[in-house]
């Protein structure tokens, strides 16, 4: 299957051969078509799938196909929420490398930087918008943008915006489109806040679902090593420098932890950054930056900073701590294995994680079998009690298995 079965401009199919992209990915093979046709979608789609692309693409020809020239009429045709300023950077790029070679302007709208320089490309005229919910409204309110001549509008990793409180923008941004439109919801996890969501913004639309609902990419191995938590540092460095991995992503839950992670490896010789919410959006760029130049070995975040991260040879993720919302999981990972390349996402689980893991366990559907690295065992003698002997789901079994007569069938743990 080529792009050019799919009905795209010769133009844009020029462009993506350039890109060196030969077939549409699966997302991209269904909702091209379903976009073209005006159709509203919802999309469960991770990052890693070619998600913007499929949207975006779609979106391009549907602009350049405008009966009026539409560059001598300069207004925001598209626009696409997105939750983090690293992904509105992301989206933005993607969108202006697809319009090689065309009049569309792509504008980008994020905060943590100067408004007016923004202000003042949307003022020479952009048909696209990218943009994350809180500086749009800024610049609504300053009436530095319309968005009356809207015909499409897009939620990229929806399910992230509603995690991160954005409801009431997405509300006071729908007021000011119009009613008449195409709606397009992606996320990566389909839950029921999604399924209400899409019920009061999409018109029947056609659902997406390119992966298991809340399932990994296939090909991301994913292996959990048992570790006292005192050596996890200790076992990070053994790795990276005995496998000379290269570049890899550690996650850690707060960012005293990721700064504490930093330093420690750093002392120990490993070129370390930080990337989290503390940092000013140009420290950001530069780290990643630096990251993706190979300038910098390791990469330790929280998971807020890392939404939207694109590094093409992502090979390893670290999960330092497993995340407290088990959902997290899932969006980890998946910066490694993108786009059909092999990746490796590591857990270090020592034992206060047990219920974290249990619930990640839930959310995937599937068991992920702890092991032990050679030289890391964990040490019993320093172990607690088993936290997940207690938990709910435990006290469930052990009735279960009482009202059995001691049977205990289901799943395998
Ligand atoms: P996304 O899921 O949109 O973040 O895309 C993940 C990565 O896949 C990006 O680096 C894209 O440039 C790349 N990509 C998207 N579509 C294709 C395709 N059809 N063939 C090859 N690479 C692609």
């Amino acid at each position: 299957m080529s792009f050019s079965a799919l009905s795209l401009t010769p133009q844009l199919i020029d462009t993506l051969a350039e890109s060196g992209y030969q077939q549409p990915t699966p997302i991209q093979f269904e909702a091209i078509p379903a976009i073209l046709a005006k159709q509203d979608i919802l999309a469960c789609a991770q990052t890693g799938t070619g998600k913007t692309a499929a949207f975006a693409l779609p979106i391009l020809q549907q602009l350049l196909a405008e009966e009026v020239p539409f560059v001598s009429a300069k207004a925001i045709k598209a626009l696409v929420l997105v939750p983090t300023r690293e992904l509105a950077v992301q989206v933005q790029q993607s969108f202006v490398k697809y319009a090689k070679g065309t009049d569309i302007k792509v504008g980008i709208a994020y905060g943590g930087v100067s408004i007016d320089a923004q202000q003042a490309v949307f003022k020479a005229g952009i048909d696209i918008l990218v943009a994350t919910p809180g500086r749009l409204l800024d610049h609504l309110r300053q009436g530095a943008l319309s968005l009356k001549q809207l015909s499409v509008l897009v939620f990229d990793e929806a399910d992230r915006m509603l995690d991160m409180g954005f409801m009431d923008e997405i509300n006071a941004v729908l007021k000011q489109v119009p009613s008449e439109r195409q709606t397009l919801l992606f996320s990566a996890t389909l839950d029921d806040a999604i399924f209400s969501l899409s019920k009061s913004m999409l018109r029947d639309p056609k659902l997406i679902e390119v992966a298991k609902r809340n399932s990994t990419a296939a090909q991301i191995e994913q292996r959990v090593y048992a570790i006292d938590s005192d050596r996890k540092t200790e076992f990070v460095s053994h790795l990276v420098r005995t496998k000379n991995w290269h570049q890899v992503l550690i996650f850690c839950r707060t960012k005293q932890g990721v700064d504490k992670l930093v330093t420690k490896l750093n002392q120990l010789g490993i070129v370390t950054q930080a990337f989290h919410g503390d940092l000013s959006q140009g420290a950001r760029e530069k780290v990643l930056q630096d990251f993706k130049l190979g300038q910098v070995k390791v990469l330790v975040a929280t998971d807020v900073a890392a939404r939207g991260l694109d590094i093409a040879e992502l090979q390893y993720v670290i999960n330092f701590e497993l995340p407290f919302v088990a959902e997290d999981y899932i969006h980890r990972i998946g910066r490694t294995g993108r786009a059909g390349s092999a990746g490796l996402a590591i857990t270090l689980f020592s034992q206060e994680d047990a219920l974290l893991l249990e619930e990640v366990e839930a959310v995937l559907d599937k068991r992920l079998p702890q092991q032990w690295y050679p030289g890391f065992e964990p040490d019993f003698n320093k172990m607690e009690p088993d936290p997940r002997r207690n938990s709910k789901a435990a006290q469930k079994q052990r009735a279960k298995k009482r009202a059995l007569g001691g049977k205990l069938g289901g799943k395998k743990r």
